[in-house]
């Protein structure tokens, strides 16, 4: 005998509580008992009748309520608040406003040196390990205040290095229910998660995290090839900005080739380009172009007149903004004393509403130079404030012209991008601003044109 205090108790699912009531239970002769829904089996009742409908509303119940925590939930993510019962590793739940994250200041550091050893190169595995020697308690370990405490492994490294939350970020959405039936979740598509930036404080900064982003991709590409380039992953179309992939066509003989995914389908104009020469050539031409930067008295020069240079530029704009300011105060007052005017009838109602309408064009025209200069004025600010570290610059440029076999992690420590264009010529973007003003002030682009046409040729000629 099956007794439950209503019906709802023995299942909101209508199909599984269906499948006992018409089925289970009458075959193997159980009765069943619902007190305050009056449901009893073994008596011939009317409210029996009634017992499948009761199922359902039960059920519809259940969904409705599944749908209104859901939406509230929705609600709660669009707003960035972090709904998940444990605080990210770093950070806490503030005791002081619900779903809102802080600093744990106790372990801060630790997550800034995983990043620093992260975009310096160094594996998750290595990281883990380095965790372990100097026996730090592992994000579990120090949460649950584990006895017997478990490792650093690199999977919850490379988890770390993955999550938005220490840039500030609030990322939801990853794994919504399927459905209030069932406990299973689906993997969302990356395109479908919540990105709320900024909902709270940020340990790491966006250009470190930038490194780290660019490592991972990196090591996401690894994984499906078997050849290793050194500059895959860096290489992105000028023309239509689309990541550059090096790959070959199954010849007899294969010979790895850049080309732009767009290309393929006739959307960029762009050519394929023979890697190997490509590799060769633009090696070649950093160690000539750090070789320039060693010679830091040039530099120097360089430097004092891209600063003059900018200074120059922001006060021109500076004073053209103040000029337009003026401008507009005056602009302004013409619409005042139009519309006085139009009191005073000095001017037809017709009048005033040409001269405030082209009075006003101008005033808009005006307002949006202003917008165009700060934010100009905004942008050089941004680039000043770029954190430089002339340090690890000086070792990273010793090394890559010291060394032989130069390294990918090097390369991603030095560049950030290196852009080609449909004519084959090579943009090189650097890490530090200190190369990129050099680099602009060589006035030079690499024209790798005239070497890779009869490579061109010969690949047309083979397809
Ligand atoms: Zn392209």
């Amino acid at each position: 005998m099956v007794i439950t205090k209503d019906l709802s108790r023995l299942g909101r699912d209508y199909i599984k509580t269906g499948y006992y009531l018409e089925n289970y239970f009458p075959e193997h002769g159980v009765r069943y008992v619902a007190i305050t829904d009056g449901i009893d089996t073994f008596l011939d009742s009317s409210t029996n009748d009634i017992t499948p409908f009761k199922a359902i509303m039960n059920d519809m119940y259940a969904k409705d309520i599944s749908k209104k925590i859901r939406s509230v939930v929705k609600e709660k993510q669009k707003k960035g608040e972090y709904m998940c019962t444990f605080a990210p590793y770093g950070y806490k739940k503030d005791p002081n406003k619900k779903n809102h994250l802080i600093i744990d200041e106790n372990v801060r550091d630790i997550v800034i040196e995983i990043f620093d050893l992260y975009s310096k190169g160094k594996g998750t595995k290595y990281i883990a390990e380095y965790l372990n020697k100097k026996n730090v308690p592992s994000p579990m370990t120090y949460l649950k205040n584990l006895s017997e405490p478990k490792k650093w492994n690199d999977v919850t490294i490379l988890n770390m290095m993955k999550s938005e939350a220490y840039i500030g970020n609030t990322v939801s959405n990853k794994k919504p229910k399927l459905s209030y039936k069932s406990k299973k979740r689906i993997l969302t598509k990356k395109e479908q998660y919540l990105i709320i930036p900024n909902t709270h404080e940020p340990i790491i900064d966006k250009e470190t995290y930038e490194k780290v982003r660019f490592y991972l991709s990196n090591r996401d590409m690894n994984k499906k090839t078997k050849h290793e380039f050194l500059f895959r992953g860096l290489l992105e179309c000028h023309t239509c900005h689309c990541k550059l992939s090096i790959g070959s066509k199954t010849n007899e003989k294969p010979i790895p080739y850049i080309t732009c995914s767009q290309s393929r389908k006739g959307k960029c104009p762009s050519q394929h380009m023979n890697y190997k020469k490509f590799e060769t050539q633009l090696l070649q031409y950093l160690q000539d172009f750090l070789k320039i930067y060693v010679q830091k008295d040039w530099l120097a020069e360089v430097y004092d007149k891209f600063k003059t240079d900018t200074d120059t530029i922001m006060d021109k704009y500076k004073k053209e903004i103040s000029s337009i300011n003026s401008k507009i105060n005056t602009v302004s007052e013409q619409i005042d004393n139009i519309y006085f005017d139009k009191l005073n009838k000095v001017i037809s109602e017709a009048d005033y509403f040409r001269y405030t309408n082209k009075i006003l064009a101008e005033k808009s025209i005006l307002e949006k130079r202003t917008q165009e200069l700060s934010d100009n004025i905004n942008k050089i600010l941004e680039a000043e404030k770029k954190r430089e570290d002339d340090n690890e610059l000086d070792n990273i440029i010793n090394d890559f012209l010291s060394m032989k076999n130069i390294s990918k992690s090097m390369l991603f420590r030095l560049i950030d991008k290196i852009e080609i264009d449909e004519n084959k010529n090579v943009y090189v973007f650097f890490a530090f601003s200190k190369l990129n003003i050099l680099n602009e002030s060589i006035n030079e682009v690499i024209s790798l044109k005239e070497i890779c046409k009869r490579d061109i040729d010969t690949y047309h000629r083979k397809n």
